[in-house]
């Protein structure tokens, strides 16, 4: 059976052996670019390449590249641990073309891959092409020989990639492995898309424009290609499973959670399994490249992947903190691919170990107000803003972390009335602050706060979101 180690050097090496570079992941967090708050795909490291703002030192590369997605336009945080396919942090496989070989050359390496190299069979793939892409339509049928009915035309933004809302875009082009009819789901494009039967592995992007701004799109130089399959996904194809979850680093990671809690991981707990193996990956490759649980920015990230998790460890009965152990058991599944994680192997066991004994001191508690407050709710109601905010605010609660607490009951959060809250509090705190005489400080500060706050990548930052602690 491929391993995920397996399929990544097997990637790597069909690309290598077609004249792409081997290039290490970029860190999570990107190098000079303030618009994205974590990589999200393979091209990132690479976008000034695309623009022609930099020269690449080699016209082809590829990649296994760490990605999160937990906020900003690609944001799959609430779908973890509920679809079979999403995670905050995944790899992604890429090849990419600057300005060299475009869509054709494109088409024929995906084909060859998955159908010789991966041997999948035809008859469980189907493709999506932007609408009015008759080329990449054309090439379809002519490379891979995929009837009309399996080459779909989408005309929606999935077959329209954006780094972000800004950045390098184009159409794109995107690989369907079926899963088979035991499974709920339709073919992309239908109602039942959402369903997890008809599961995306690649995406093949024909990087044609720069969005510079709203309205604002260029076209790039040379066209190019960025493609980006990912890594846990197509590993459970291989492996003959349906869902992620069971690849083998999911199992060898569930499996020390399910030791250490003593929990099975089949019953109504399963979802708490998958979210801590999940999340202890973000955290862990987030600490790995020095992004450490606070109060903003990058750092209220990692705070709330944590806290959520740590929340499930609760749930799971844990009684002592519970992520650090799982540590070492990641570091040996993922340590060779990824070195940074064996490096940082004692800064990311005692952050956890830290975060975990710091919200434990408020969680308990914070979970008895929650249960209170929402014991007469039912499926379709919601909880008071003013209850979510004090959840935040006193318990250390992230808001996120309140709705996945309530998420099985079919319960909401108020989320204007916690954002009053919210402006209530910063409100109060200026008025005190002015009382104190140090107004013009204070300008400043508030000032400052409110010019960040509108950006995407802060999380609500006020000094007393921790707690008590
Ligand atoms: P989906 O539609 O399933 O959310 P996507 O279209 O948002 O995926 P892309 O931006 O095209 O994903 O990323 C390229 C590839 O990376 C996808 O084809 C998929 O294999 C993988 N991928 C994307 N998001 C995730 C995720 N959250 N977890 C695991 N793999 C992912
Ligand atoms: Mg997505
Ligand atoms: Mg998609
Ligand atoms: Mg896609």
């Amino acid at each position: 059976m491929a391993s995920v180690n397996d399929i990544r050097s097997a990637f790597l090496s069909y690309f290598a052996k077609n004249g792409h570079e081997i290039v290490a992941s970029s860190p999570l967090v990107p190098r000079n670019d303030p618009t994205l708050m974590f990589a999200n795909s393979g091209m990132v490291q690479f976008k000034d390449y695309f623009t022609g703002r930099s020269i690449p030192p080699q016209p082809r590369a590829t990649t296994a590249q760490k990605c999160v997605r937990a906020g900003g336009k690609h944001n799959d945080l609430d779908n973890v641990g509920y679809t079979a396919r999403h995670h905050t942090f995944f790899e992604m496989l890429g090849n990419f073309s600057f300005g060299d070989y475009f869509k054709e050359q494109a088409i024929e390496h995906a084909w060859t891959l998955v159908t010789r190299e991966f041997g999948l069979s035809k008859d469980r793939l189907l493709v999506t092409v932007y609408v009015d892409d008759h080329d990449a339509h054309a090439l379809w049928k002519k490379i891979a020989g995929l009837p009309d009915d399996r080459i779909i035309r989408i005309a929606t933004s999935d077959n329209f990639w954006q780094m972000g809302d800004t950045g390098p875009c184009g159409p794109c082009s995107e690989i369907f492995y079926d899963h088979g009819p035991d499974i709920w789901g339709g073919p992309p494009g239908s109602p039942e898309q959402d369903g997890d039967r008809f599961i995306e592995i690649w995406n093949l992007v024909f990087m044609q424009y720069e969005q510079r701004g709203p309205g604002d799109r260029v076209a790039l130089p040379k066209p190019s290609i960025d493609t980006g399959m990912g890594i846990e996904r197509v590993a459970a194809v291989l492996q003959g499973v349906h869902d992620n979850y069971d690849i083998d680093l999911f199992q060898t990671l569930i499996r020390a959670s399910v030791e250490l809690t003593k929990v099975s991981a089949e019953g109504e707990r399963r979802a708490s399994h998958r979210v801590i193996a999940d999340h202890l990956r973000a955290s862990s490759f987030l600490v790995a490249d020095g992004v450490l649980p606070s109060n903003e920015g990058r750092g209220y990230v990692v705070r709330r992947i944590m806290r959520r998790a740590m929340r499930h460890a609760h749930l799971l009965g844990a009684s002592e903190p519970l992520l650090h152990r799982l540590v070492p058991v990641l570091v040996r599944e993922m340590g060779q691919a990824y070195p940074e994680l064996v490096r940082a192997e004692a800064l990311i066991t005692e952050t956890l170990r830290l975060e975990e004994i710091r919200f434990r001191r408020t969680l308990a508690r914070g979970l008895g107000l929650l249960e209170e407050a929402s014991s007469d709710l039912s499926a379709g109601g919601m909880l008071s803003g003013e209850t979510a905010f004090r959840l935040y605010d006193t318990y250390g609660f992230p808001l996120d972390l309140t709705q996945d607490a309530l998420r099985a009951r079919g319960i909401g959060v108020d989320l204007s009335g916690f954002d009053d809250a919210m402006q209530r509090q910063k409100a109060e705190a200026r008025a005190a602050w002015a009382g104190s005489g140090e107004a013009a400080t204070e300008a400043v500060w508030f000032g400052l706060r409110d010019r960040l706050g509108a950006t995407e990548f802060l999380g609500y930052e006020t000094e007393s979101a921790e707690g008590s602690v």
